[in-house]
């Protein structure tokens, strides 16, 4: 842990690149600002594997669609929290296929449509409003503080709400819906009766997914056994993959070669960005843009978190422009 400013590592030669308030707002495309530096990132070098939450839909459209064609092969996205990577080709198209898809291995259609009853079932049981994913402001617009109102997108190989309104309760709050939330953690979280009730559905139809915190307000069904851990590790081992990148497994073998950018590696209220720095030499640097207490940080890797002005998203825009500074 360090209270020191943070500066640029001149020996980075990989990225691991969480995308929601680290790239981008939730559901928002990346500032024009964060592009260019992202894009400068790239032209000098550096190869940017984004792992995220989020779709690959969703990745596209708001940052690898703005960089620019021929520096797209230097990034790889791993989506649904590892579920699937992929990567594009010396063009700028999207691969045809995945490096992997844990999506199509596992799941018949039998399951896959099962999986989707019981999202339905859950919305009835606990009496959710759902609303489609958007900016967290439209979001507000519509629903309010309503606190069973959610965003909920099926992203095939995940499927998330987003709990906004519900993730830390007031007692008051609590008092008025139907249900007792268990304080957890330290809040009043409705994700947790709903991810337990989840669980326990999932497990009795053997329907191979894991719900589990995500964000700050999701709640992800993700397939059993995938995180931010597994697409890492896969990728890393894959000389293929890190070729397709213009990378090989000697370039990456000192930890100062690679970096992490997130905003959640608090271990107690589902920080999947934590999952990154598992699957790496334990003294790759992470930079946390988020301002989280470290007695959450899983011991032994070293997380830094960023003291600029700014954080999240801006943070790391902070630090990206720090680079021209000397
Ligand atoms: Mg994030």
């Amino acid at each position: 842990m360090s209270d020191q400013n943070i500066k640029w590592n001149n020996k980075v030669k990989l990225v691991l690149a969480d995308v929601d308030e680290t790239i981008a707002d939730v559901y928002t495309p990346a500032e024009p600002e964060m592009i260019g530096e992202l894009t400068s990132v790239l032209e000098e070098g550096v190869v940017i594997f984004f792992v995220t939450g989020a779709s690959l839909a969703r990745v596209e459209s708001r940052i690898t669609n703005q960089i620019p064609g021929h520096l797209r092969r230097f990034t790889l996205v791993s989506h649904c929290n590892g579920a699937e990577v992929w990567g594009f080709n010396s063009e700028g198209d999207k691969k045809e296929k995945p490096f992997y898809s844990l999506y199509d291995e596992t799941f018949s259609q039998q399951q896959k449509d099962k999986w989707r009853e019981i999202v339905k079932q859950l919305i009835e049981e606990f009496k959710l409003s759902v609303y489609p994913a958007t900016k967290v402001s439209e979001f507000k617009t519509m629903a309010g503080h309503n606190p069973l109102a959610v965003m909920l997108e099926d992203r095939g190989p995940q499927i998330t709400f987003e709990f906004v309104n519900g993730y830390d309760l007031t007692p008051e709050q609590e008092k008025q819906l139907e249900m007792s939330v268990p304080q957890t953690n330290g809040a009043l979280d409705l994700r947790i009766p709903v991810l337990e009730r989840a669980d326990r559905l999932f497990q009795e139809n053997n329907i191979p997914v894991t719900p589990r915190l995500g964000g700050i307000f999701a709640l992800d069904f993700a397939i059993k056994g995938v995180s931010k851990t597994y697409s890492v590790k896969h990728v890393l081992e894959n000389e293929n993959i890190l070729e397709s990148a213009g990378l090989s497994r000697q370039d990456l073998e000192n930890p100062d070669h690679i970096e992490i950018w997130g905003d959640k590696f608090d271990q107690f209220r589902g920080g999947t960005d934590r999952h990154m720095c598992e699957a790496v030499n334990p003294k790759v640097r992470a930079i946390d843009f988020r301002e989280e207490d470290p007695s959450g940080f899983l011991p032994g890797y070293n997380v830094v978190i960023w003291k600029g002005k700014y954080h999240l998203h801006h943070g790391l825009l902070e630090y990206l422009k720090s680079r021209h500074n000397k």
